[in-house]
């Protein structure tokens, strides 16, 4: 029976980055991935994501273009074209994934897996047809769309169906859910043409980020054209030869196609795998606990990414189902077992991006949390109109936010609205992780003309806003 020192179940972003990491320093390791290698990011996640909103953002900038003399005829898609381009780099990046860990030397399974032994370590693991053993067994499932118990919730799609599958654009689409793909996939396909109409339940869009990011984005994304439904229950849907029809609380909404972004589980995934079995905790999502260095309850067996629970890490929930941090998990298990350097994941400072358009982006707390927290906050803001739309007298707007503690000069957190809020957001990203103070900020001289230079010129502190008690209630 082949024996591994780390046998790694799921090839997406946290297994392949551990595998690798953990090979590297000469473990003998094996990973089983049944599926796509790379897993949700890269095949029906970040990556297809990414590449469709550069496709809806090229069609503004086509049309920008004409207050800047160019001649432009009004642009035309070809949907179609652009999925099938779009599938044909995902293809080309599986294959990349799968060279880079034979180069490793990782032994791949293309088989699910499932643990059969229950006791202490070695872990005995049956895939594809024979057991293995495994010193160090770490589970990397990732998770799925979850879905509402609403009447006729069969005729909706999920983002896996929008990202992965070649299909014609429908005219007029309904999101139900605003968390981070609701915003995403609305603007993405408003931007592609396509009537949109965002329904969501609470009044604000994104729960969990700063209330007034919340309120700029979704007055951002009215602007761009989304109809906005907020405070909207679905009751039922119905279809009909022409598409869909939604019975809310607002009265019915007909349309083409349904996209339900309401969040995703662990469970199907942490199912049936034998850890319920060999007594591994996890809850009733099937998310499975694990200790800040990432062991669940069952010695040698181990959790990264969006299947494992990070609560008691200090930020909002939401913020660590993204994949640089289930990378970083993956390798601070193969760094810790395989080359004794215990690292620590630092989750104070991760920052996060919101692919709307505009896009919205943060690091660090939001006003409320640091308020929550006990800290003497002074607010610092900006908005303005960028100035690439000044010439079509555009009525888009940046706005950026900087929370700085009264007590210690310390900038707690950043938060933008706007054009390439993902790409400055990442910059400031590193300041705050050094523990950077407005002193510092104001002492950094700005690039000039750009929009973040912004973050370095903003000199007088705002009157505080009036936030709700409690962002997780609005
Ligand atoms: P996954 O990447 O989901 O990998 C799990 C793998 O395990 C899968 O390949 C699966 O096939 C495999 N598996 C399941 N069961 C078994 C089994 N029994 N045996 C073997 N293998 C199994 N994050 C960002 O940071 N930025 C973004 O822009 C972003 N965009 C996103 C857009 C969408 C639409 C979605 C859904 C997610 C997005 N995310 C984004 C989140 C990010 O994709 C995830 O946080 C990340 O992929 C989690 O990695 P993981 O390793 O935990 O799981
Ligand atoms: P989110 O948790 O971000 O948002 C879910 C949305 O659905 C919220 O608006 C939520 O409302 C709503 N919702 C939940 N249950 C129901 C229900 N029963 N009826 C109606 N509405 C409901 O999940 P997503 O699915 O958007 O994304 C999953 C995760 O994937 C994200 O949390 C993120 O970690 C990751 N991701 C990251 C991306 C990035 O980094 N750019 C992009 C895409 C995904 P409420 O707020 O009221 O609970």
């Amino acid at each position: 029976m082949a024996r591994f020192d780390l046998f790694v179940i799921g090839g997406g972003s946290g297994g392949i980055a551990c595998a690798r990491r953990a090979a590297a320093y000469g473990a003998r390791v094996g990973l089983a991935e049944p599926g796509r290698l790379g897993g949700t990011c890269v095949v029906r996640g970040c990556v297809p994501k990414k590449l469709m909103h550069y496709a809806a953002h090229l069609g503004g900038l086509i049309r920008t273009s004409r207050s800047y003399g160019w001649r432009v005829t009004e642009p035309e898609l070809d949907f179609r074209a652009l999925l099938e381009a779009r599938n044909g780099e995902i293809r080309r990046l599986e294959g990349i994934y799968e060279r880079l860990l034979e180069t490793a030397g990782v032994t791949l399974f293309r088989a699910p897996a499932r643990l059969v032994s229950k006791g202490e370590a070695p872990h005995r693991v049956a895939v594809g047809g024979e057991e293995v053993l495994a010193d160090n067994l770490l589970v990397a499932v990732g998770g799925r769309p979850s879905l509402p118990e609403v009447p006729g919730i069969e005729h909706a799609v999920t983002s896996e169906f929008l990202l992965e599958e070649v299909y014609d654009r429908p005219k007029h689409l309904v999101v139900v859910g605003a968390g981070y793909i609701g915003l995403e996939l609305a603007s993405i396909m408003r931007g592609l043409g396509v009537r949109v109409t965002l329904v969501y339940r609470r009044d604000l869009p994104l729960r969990g980020f700063d209330h007034e990011l919340r309120i700029e984005l979704a007055e951002a994304l009215a602007r761009e054209g989304i109809e906005l439904r907020p405070c909207t229950r679905v009751a039922r849907i119905g279809k009909h030869a022409d598409g869909v029809v939604l019975e809310t609380d607002s009265g019915p909404i007909e349309a083409g196609m349904v996209l339900y972004a309401t969040g995703r589980e662990p469970v199907p995934n942490t199912r049936g795998l034998g850890l319920e079995e060999a007594g591994v905790r996890m809850d009733a999502d099937g998310t499975i606990y694990v200790d800040i260095t990432y062991r669940s309850n069952v010695p040698g067996i181990y959790a990264v990414g969006d299947c494992s629970d990070h609560a008691g890490h200090g930020l909002r929930a939401n913020q660590y189902d993204l994949t640089p941090v289930a990378i970083a998990e993956g390798r601070a298990i193969a760094e810790r077992l395989f080359r004794d350097h215990p690292q620590l994941v630092n989750y104070e400072t991760v920052p996060t991006a919101v692919f709307s358009i505009p896009q919205a982006a943060s690091v660090g707390y939001t006003e409320q949390q640091a308020r929550d927290l006990g800290h003497d906050v002074a607010v610092y803001k900006t908005r303005f109109r960028p100035m690439l739309h000044s010439l079509e007298g555009g009525q888009q707007q940046t706005f950026m936010k900087i929370l700085v503690d009264r007590a210690d000069d310390r900038v707690l957190g950043c938060h933008m609205v706007g054009e390439d809020a993902a790409e400055i957001i990442q910059g400031f990203a590193v300041a705050l992780t050094c523990g950077a103070t407005k002193e510092q900020f104001d002492a950094t001289v700005g690039l000039h003309p750009s929009a973040a230079e912004e973050f370095v010129t903003m000199y007088q502190p705002a009157v505080p806003s009036a936030e709700p008690a409690s962002e997780t209630t609005s």
